[in-house]
């Protein structure tokens, strides 16, 4: 029998025990975890003192299909009582990475149509990156090595898609410089588009080309709506200047999809709102809704055929690369997609919460720039916003940090983005599944959270 412990017996190994990822150590260390998760069901979720929460943000944007799909279990556990792992190397398979990879396919765009498989997002486009630089090696290109990046990009956090994470903080803990990847200035149409006036051209994506020449570089990696840089939609006009920069230069477009796949933003992917096709589409997360860990690199023919012509082993691949339970569970994941008709349904639901925003921006003075694509959403909170004068911190919290921290005792989780003084974005993005009543009571407990917040900060 299992030992059984107490609440705050659990919270005490935790603190000793566990180096939490993407926490602050030394709060997480003294005070123990502040939540420890034990139940969910559809957009809710439950912690161990009993308190339940609408999951505004989707855990971290991954749980598409909300909590306790017992579909995704019992796919979860046919697979494994049936062949629970077998690795893809030395060119080995098995059936549910092959069906998946055909659904998957069947989605993407354009002639992207083969998969290569990870187990999450970093591993994902640190393998696009590798695939860039092998195939303009395959084609006689040996220099072509620089990987640009946007600010406010999140990449991953391996050494190399930390660098290209466009956050300041992610770029400074790995301690190291990387020659290979830059970070270019955030979406600036004028600028990819050859306006050499604006005044960050040196650092625009064909700033930077120019400046490294393009025999130097591989590819360009852009999330189409970023979502942990602060929820920012790319422009219109934008990612088809880059696509042609990309193709004038022969570098290679790598759209990173890993929140964006699969159903969140209303279309299959978030590069189907523009009018381009990428060379590579990285994804992870909502290919099992966060209930296995898989990831993987979706390429294109051309990408494919020119790998397909190495006669030697590629010395890469992870162990878990093509694993057949996260694949099996990816699979049902995208039928019952497919089945329930949930990517039009983010779509309907997105307008939903689009003009719950309007509403809520007419009401409180201090909301502003709310933006929605499908159930990918933010909005911005503005001391002036007529003026654009922002919030400063009080006693070193932000507003933003203040606003979940209420939202949350009204029993409402969602995130909030103030990595630099004034930079207050909140993010919602529920499960897809939502109804429309569940949102509307999202946008209700909101609206009580900002009536609260506004009448305390107004008066700081
Ligand atoms: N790319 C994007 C756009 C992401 O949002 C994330 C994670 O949030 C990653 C990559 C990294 O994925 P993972 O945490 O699975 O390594």
């Amino acid at each position: 029998m299992a030992k059984e412990y107490s609440l705050q017996q659990l919270k005490n190994m935790d603190k000793d025990m566990i180096l939490h990822p993407q926490s602050t150590p030394k709060e997480v260390s003294t005070n123990g975890p502040s939540m420890i998760f034990s139940k969910g069901e559809g957009i809710r979720f439950t912690d161990m003192e009993g308190n339940t929460y609408i999951d505004g943000v989707s855990m971290l944007w991954n749980v598409n299909l909300g909590h306790g799909n017992k579909e995704l279990a019992q796919a979860s556990y046919d697979q494994m009582t049936e062949m629970a792992y077998g690795s893809q190397f030395y060119g080995n398979s098995n059936e549910p990475a092959i069906r998946l990879a055909e659904k998957i396919v069947d989605k993407a765009p354009g002639d992207l149509n083969s998969v290569f498989y990870t187990s999450g997002g970093s591993e994902s486009n640190d393998s696009a990156f590798k695939f860039a630089r092998f195939y303009w090696q395959l084609k006689g290109y040996e220099n072509k090595k620089i990987i640009i990046s946007l600010k406010w990009g999140y990449h991953g956090v391996t050494i190399s898609t930390q660098r290209a994470t466009g956050i300041k903080e992610f770029r400074a803990f790995s301690g190291s410089s990387d020659p290979y990847i830059y970070n270019a200035a955030p979406h600036l149409t004028a600028a990819e588009q050859g306006d050499r006036s604006h005044p960050d051209y040196e650092n625009s994506i064909r700033g930077l080309i120019e400046k490294h020449g393009s025999n130097n570089v591989a590819a360009v990696i852009i999330e189409p709506i970023q979502g942990a840089g602060g929820v920012h939609i790319a422009p219109d006009g934008y990612l088809e200047a880059v696509k042609t920069l990309c193709e004038d230069n022969k570098v290679l477009f790598i759209s990173d999809e890993v929140i964006c796949g699969f159903g969140r933003t209303g279309k299959h992917f978030g590069v189907n709102h523009w009018d381009i096709v990428p060379d590579m589409i990285t994804f992870a997360k909502g290919v099992t809704s966060g209930y296995f860990p898989l990831g993987g690199v979706i390429l294109s023919d051309e990408i494919k055929k020119t790998i397909d012509t190495y006669d030697q082993d590629i010395p890469h691949g992870f162990t878990y690369s093509g694993h057949p339970t996260a694949c099996a569970v990816g699979l049902k994941n995208l039928e019952i997609i497919d089945r329930d008709d949930l990517t039009a349904h983010a779509a309907e639901m997105g307008v939903r919460l689009q003009q719950g925003f309007d509403n809520l921006e007419k009401k409180h003075s201090t909301f502003t720039h709310s933006r929605t694509v499908g159930l990918l959403g933010a909005f911005e909170l503005m001391r002036d916003r007529q003026n654009e004068v922002p919030f400063k911190n009080h006693e070193n919290e932000s507003i933003a940090g203040d606003f979940v921290n209420e939202g949350s005792k009204r029993g409402l989780l969602i995130r909030s983005f103030d990595y630099e003084e004034g930079m207050n974005i909140l993010a919602v993005a529920p499960p897809i599944t939502i109804t429309k009543e569940e949102l509307d009571e999202v946008l209700t407990i909101l609206d009580d959270t900002l009536s609260f917040i506004e009448e305390k900060w107004l008066a700081l």
